[in-house]
Order: structure tokens, then C-alpha cells, then sequence
């Protein structure tokens, strides 16, 4: 077991982040999590927490807690752009908690950072610390990590975890300057209050699959909120950012001569402000750490949104880095951190990999046949069960 003592400092406290210390706290790590921005998360709509991250949650002893704040869709319905005809229904709900063990979840992204920072202990948690270097300390780099921050004293750990998100400067400093890769897509996003829309059928994720575009909504805040995702060709690679201003009016006219449904969804989301996302991402990394410090979750592995896998990947990371740390013997803790890196690598890069022609991107109204195609692409991604692999 890692001892006590065992200083680990993880550097952003996203949903990675956060799970990471939770898992870490009970491994019997010494932990702190340095998070840059100085309030709670503000930023994001909802997102999925397929069965493979949920299930990791419930054993954590947090179902209650995240089935008081998501929502459990009922159903994945894909319907055509322009009839609104329904080209495929599958079933999730119950069907889905009995197939995988655990429900497929959708909830706003604030409210899983505030159900996971509010289980760690007082002080645990340190917000306006940006990460701005680190650097190696000992004769062959091999003692502790200095880690210095834009505002306050630098300080040591004896394992840095860089779940510093797509941006990550530890990612950076590991393995240099980067290329992306732009997937000629952008999204436009939002949230928005679900009464005006009530033609719409309730606890379902609804999917209007055009032959370029596509329109995506689910509930979150327990049915109160629709969270509305335009995935739209984009010819020029935007800046890869979550947060940039969208235009209503490129918004509306890309989606001119849809369904009325959508079409009232489209109009009400440009309306709304939308936030522009653009959809990058990179190969797969050849390395995810040395020494004593390794990487979790989008700075590991940032991955397309089409199999919604974002958080439940990095929640994987969490479980797995976790229990090769308190497996660890002694007090050095190089080898438990490559054996973590070598379990994790392979399985994410796949995921990675099948996210660029998966989820709904596959889809072709032209041929209802392809609509089926997504949920079975993702079962082998639902099913895999990180901790049953750990104990092999
Ligand atoms: P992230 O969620 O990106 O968390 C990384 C954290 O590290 C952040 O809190 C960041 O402030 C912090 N950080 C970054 N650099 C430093 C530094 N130098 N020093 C200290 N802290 C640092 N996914 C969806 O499915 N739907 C969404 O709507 C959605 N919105 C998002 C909005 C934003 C602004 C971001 C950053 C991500 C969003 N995601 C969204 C992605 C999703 O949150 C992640 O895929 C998933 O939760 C895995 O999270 P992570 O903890 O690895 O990374």
C-alpha cells in the first residue's frame, strides 16, 4: 500500500479531477487538488454518465446523491431532419440498468463538479491555483516534484496528476508541442428551460439526423432543463474551445427547412446565446507520464463527444489509478503510476478512435438501417467494467 504519507497533488479539479481524490482519499493518499478558476463550475450544459462511469459512482456510495441530481432517460429516439419521422427507438431506462448494471445518466455539468467537491474533506480542494510549471527535483529527477503556480509559494508532491483537461500544461510539458485534429464539425450549445417544448416526449434523448447535420436533446435537472446540441460541418478549424460566442443567425440558417420540432429548438437555442464548441482532438498519446507524474482524463486522452464518454473515462482513470497506487509498495510510487498508465492507454485510445465515426454521427436518414448501428458500436464501451478488469 502507498503510504500515508504519499503526497499526491492533482492539478484541476474537473469531474477527473475531483473523482481522482475522492478515490485517492480511500487508497490512503495524502491529497490536494488544485483547481485555476477561483469559483464552482459555471461552465458546460449536460452531458452523459454512460453505465460504465455510473456504475463506479454508485460503489463509490454516491447513487443516492447523483439520482437526486441527473436525470435517467427513458429512451434514444432518432428521428428524420425534415418529416420528423421516427427512423429508431431504442429502449435505455430499465432495459439499460439491467443490460449493463447501471443506468445511462444525463446531468448538468455543474451539478456532478458540486456532488463530487462536496465529498471531500475541508481544505482538500484549492481553487485560484493555476499550474503555470513543474520541474523534477533529485539527483536523477527521481525526488519529489516542485510545482509553482501563478499565484502563491511553489510546493512539493510526491505524485503530480495532471487532470488539468484538454488544455493541460502537464500534457504539455510531458510531451511537447502538439498538433490537433479538426473534425470539420463544430457544435452550438445551450441550455434551455423544457416547458415551451412540451410536444416533445419527456426523459428521452432525442436525436434529428440530417444528411450534414444533426440536432441532439436531453433533459437534465430532473426534466427541468432541455440541454440542445447542433452538430453542424464547419470548413475552417475554429479555435478549440467550449466557450466561444456562437452566431445565431449561421446557427438557424443551418438548420433551415428542418422539422418545425426542431426548428423551434434551433430557434430557441440561437436566442439563447449559444456557445460555439469546436470538435477537436488528437491521436492517441504515445506517452502518458514519467517518473512521478502521470495523467487522468481529458489531458490523458481528450476524445470526440459523439459516444458521450468524456466523464465516464475519466472516472475509470480515477477508480484504476487508485487502486494501483494502494497496491503500490512502499513509498515509491513510479511503478504502481506505469502500470496504471499501461492498463489505461490502450483501452482509452480505442474509445478515442471509435468516437470519430461513432454515436450519431453514423446515422443517415437516407438509410434507416445505419440508425440502429450507434448503440450497439457503444455497448462494448458500456460494459466494460474497470474495476472487474483490476482484479484480474
Ligand atoms: P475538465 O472537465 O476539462 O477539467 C479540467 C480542470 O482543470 C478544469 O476545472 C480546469 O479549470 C482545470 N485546469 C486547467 N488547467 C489548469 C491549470 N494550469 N492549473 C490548475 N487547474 C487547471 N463535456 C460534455 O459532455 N458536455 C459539456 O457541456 C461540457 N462542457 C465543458 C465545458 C468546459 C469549460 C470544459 C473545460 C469541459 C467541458 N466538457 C463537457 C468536457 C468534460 O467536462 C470532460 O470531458 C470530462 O468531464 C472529463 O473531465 P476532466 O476532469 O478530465 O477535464
Amino acid at each position: 500500500m502507498a503510504s500515508a504519507q504519499t503526497r499526491v497533488a492533482v492539478v484541476g479539479g474537473g469531474i477527473g479531477g475531483l473523482a481522482a481524490a475522492l478515490a485517492l482519499n480511500r487508497a490512503g493518499c495524502r491529497v490536494t487538488v488544485h483547481e485555476q478558476s477561483a469559483r464552482p463550475c459555471e461552465v458546460g450544459v449536460g452531458m452523459h454518465l454512460g453505465p460504465n462511469g455510473a456504475r463506479l459512482l454508485h460503489r463509490l456510495g454516491l447513487g443516492e446523491r447523483l439520482r437526486a441530481v441527473a436525470d435517467r432517460p427513458d429512451a434514444l429516439q432518432v428521428r428524420a431532419w425534415n418529416t420528423g419521422a421516427t427512423l429508431f427507438t431504442q429502449p435505455m431506462g430499465r432495459s439499460w440498468a439491467a443490460r449493463f448494471g447501471a443506468p445511462h445518466y444525463t446531468v448538468h455539468r455543474a451539478d456532478l463538479h458540486d456532488l463530487l467537491a462536496r465529498q471531500l474533506p475541508d481544505g482538500q480542494l484549492r481553487r485560484g491555483r493555476r499550474l503555470t510549471g513543474f520541474r523534477r527535483t533529485g539527483r536523477n529527477g527521481d525526488g519529489p516534484v516542485r510545482l509553482e503556480f501563478a499565484h502563491g509559494r511553489p510546493e512539493e508532491t510526491d505524485i503530480l496528476v495532471g487532470a488539468d483537461g484538454v488544455h493541460s500544461v502537464v500534457r504539455r510539458a510531458l510531451t511537447g508541442p502538439e498538433t490537433t485534429r479538426f473534425s470539420g464539425r463544430g457544435a452550438y450549445r445551450g441550455v434551455l428551460p423544457a416547458e415551451p417544448f412540451d410536444r416533445l416526449p419527456p426523459g428521452h434523448i432525442l436525436v434529428w439526423a440530417g444528411e450534414r447535420a444533426r440536432l441532439l436533446c436531453y433533459p437534465v435537472r430532473r426534466g427541468r432543463l432541455l440541454t440542445c446540441v447542433a452538430v453542424v460541418p464547419s470548413p475552417h478549424p475554429p479555435d478549440e474551445s467550449w466557450t466561444a460566442p456562437g452566431d445565431p443567425a449561421a446557427l438557424e440558417e443551418a438548420f433551415r427547412g428542418w422539422h418545425p420540432d426542431a426548428r423551434r429548438l434551433v430557434h430557441a437555442l440561437a436566442a439563447n446565446g449559444p456557445r460555439r464548441w469546436a470538435l477537436h482532438d488528437r491521436e492517441p498519446l504515445a506517452r502518458w507520464g514519467t517518473g512521478r507524474i502521470t495523467l487522468l482524463g481529458d489531458a490523458a486522452h481528450p476524445m470526440l463527444p459523439h459516444h458521450g464518454q468524456g466523464a465516464s473515462q475519466a472516472l475509470e482513470d480515477a477508480v484504476a489509478l487508485a487502486h494501483h497506487l494502494r497496491h503500490a509498495p512502499g513509498t515509491d510510487p513510479r511503478r504502481a503510476l506505469r502500470r496504471y498508465e499501461a492498463l489505461r492507454a490502450p483501452h482509452t485510445a480505442r474509445v478515442l478512435l471509435a468516437t470519430r465515426d461513432g454515436g450519431t454521427e453514423r446515422m443517415d436518414p437516407r438509410r434507416p438501417d445505419t440508425a440502429s448501428s450507434p448503440v450497439d458500436d457503444v455497448s462494448w464501451i458500456q460494459s466494460y467494467d474497470i474495476s472487474e478488469e483490476l482484479t484480474r
